[in-house]
């Protein structure tokens, strides 16, 4: 197999050995790099940020699977709605279905969290203390020495103290920032398992950006793993013009082959250490340098820009349009099924829900001071974040209600399940079955009105 099909055989970031190969992806410079650097300003703000903004006087995001208590852009999902938390999660899997088939890995290249903090912090950062790719290699190649220790012991605990940030920020994003912040100023002892899983996530994305790299995308991203099966002909993804470009060969007056000059430079830039024009590949993450990089070799010789770009291959192929597929109409249809239902059941959801029923199979009950009584359940559930205090009134004016047990109080985002008795007196009891209507009434507002029924004796 000659060396430009040898890709086909091995990941470029592992050698024949089987050893990792490290990959130093030269500086980058160039329009999409610009546009990606202030995209990643704001969603570095918004990710470190978004924890701190409050609504109501709670978090505006909250993701606490052990308690299972869950905010998303101020919307509380309540105990009882971890359906409708379940149905927006696979709306937005059907989303970023449906968005790969049209354009590919625009999500990898643009704000997936392992790029932009890979590519637009932590590469940055070492570009700022190792300097530019051949420095890079010159140092790791050179003896340590005082300068050597200096630039990798700086590195690595600027790398550590950002990923202990981050590691904190996911905390925050799991438990909040006021639990967060009593963990950190109280003693590690009161706060044990906190404190590790603190030091075990900062440990992880310490690992996952100082070491462990392009390997995220490469070889553990489920996303990334799916894209042979994402992506079809269509696809609008970064793509080599190969029709244009080939036959490739150096720059030469006249040219008789392509407009790719073999310069290598889109390889060079590439931080997942691959060559885009072997065509498209699970390793491209979609990240622009390559278009960057080839954009300003076509600019200095003159050709125009574009030779790599966002295309699709039957664009390239037969300079097609974009098509709509029958891929494209299903991931709609179904995108827009579930959105229906996820609307519609957010739109019908109650702050506070109540329940309530004649307890089933209980017959009327004589009590001692000649009244009959029925024993009802009532369930109620709070979706809210405050403690709401419950009343529940009865229209019939004969009728008296009597709590068992403890009293209806119904605490933030919790459900609540008592019985209670109504009690009329026998003498006003007329027929066997007395309609009643009961309200619920929560802070002096009637939430709820349940229709029901009160059993009385037979009258002879
Ligand atoms: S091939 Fe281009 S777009 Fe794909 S990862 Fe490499 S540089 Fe980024
Ligand atoms: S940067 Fe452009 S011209 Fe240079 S090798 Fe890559 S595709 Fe060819």
């Amino acid at each position: 197999m000659n060396e430009q099909e040898s890709f086909r055989d091995h990941i470029s970031t592992v050698n024949d050995k089987g050893k990792r190969v490290w990959v130093y992806p030269k500086k980058q410079k160039g329009r999409y790099y610009r546009a990606r650097t202030i995209l990643s300003v704001f969603l570095l703000a918004f990710l470190f940020g978004a924890p701190f903004i409050k609504m109501n006087g709670h978090p505006f995001i909250l993701i606490n699977f052990l308690e299972r208590k869950f905010i998303l852009f101020g919307f509380v999902f309540g105990p009882q709605e971890f359906y409708l938390l379940v149905l927006a999660t696979i709306s937005v899997l059907v989303f970023i279905v449906l968005f790969t088939a049209i354009y590919g890995r625009l999500f990898c290249g643009w704000v997936c969290p392992q790029t932009v903090f890979m590519e637009m912090v932590f590469r940055k950062i070492e570009y700022w203390i190792e300097g530019d790719a051949a420095q890079q290699r010159a140092l790791d190649k050179a003896p340590w020495n005082g300068n050597k220790i200096f630039k990798k012991f700086s590195q690595e605990l600027i790398f550590f103290l950002i990923a202990f940030l981050i590691g904190n920020t996911f905390i925050a994003y799991i438990v909040g920032t006021d639990r967060l912040f009593s963990v950190i100023n109280q003693p590690p002892t009161e706060h044990l398992n906190a404190f590790i899983a603190v030091f075990v996530f900062s440990g992880l994305f310490y690992f996952v950006f100082s070491k462990f790299r392009e390997q995220a995308c490469v070889i553990v991203c489920p996303y990334g793993r799916l894209q042979g099966v994402l992506l079809d002909p269509n696809t609008v993804v970064v793509a080599y013009d190969n029709v244009r470009g080939e036959p490739r060969g150096k720059l030469e007056t006249p040219k008789t082959t392509g407009d790719c000059i073999d310069c290598h430079l889109c390889v060079a830039v590439c931080p997942t250490g691959i060559d885009i024009r072997n065509g498209t590949q699970l390793e491209c993450v979609n990240c622009t340098s390559c278009i960057d990089a080839c954009d300003s070799i076509m600019d200095k010789v003159k050709f125009p820009r574009g030779l790599i770009r966002y295309a699709s291959m039957n664009s390239i192929k037969d300079k097609s349009k974009f098509k709509i597929t029958p891929r494209i109409i299903g991931y709609s249809v179904i995108l827009t099924l579930l959105l229906t239902v996820l609307i519609t059941l957010g739109s019908m959801r109650t702050e506070i829900d109540s329940t309530i029923f004649r307890a089933p199979g209980k017959l009327y009950q004589e009590q001692a001071d000649n009244k009959i009584s029925n024993l009802y359940m009532v369930k109620l559930v709070n979706n809210t974040y405050k403690d709401v205090p419950i009343q529940i009134k009865i229209n019939n004016p004969d009728a008296e209600l009597k709590i068992i047990g403890k009293d209806i109080s119904l605490p933030e985002l919790s459900v609540t399940e008592t019985e209670f008795l109504i009690l009329i007196p026998k003498d006003k009891i007329k027929t066997t079955l007395i309609p009643l209507t009961l309200q619920v009434i929560a802070d002096g507002k009637v939430l709820n009105e349940i229709k029901t029924n009160f059993l009385g004796p037979n009258k002879q």
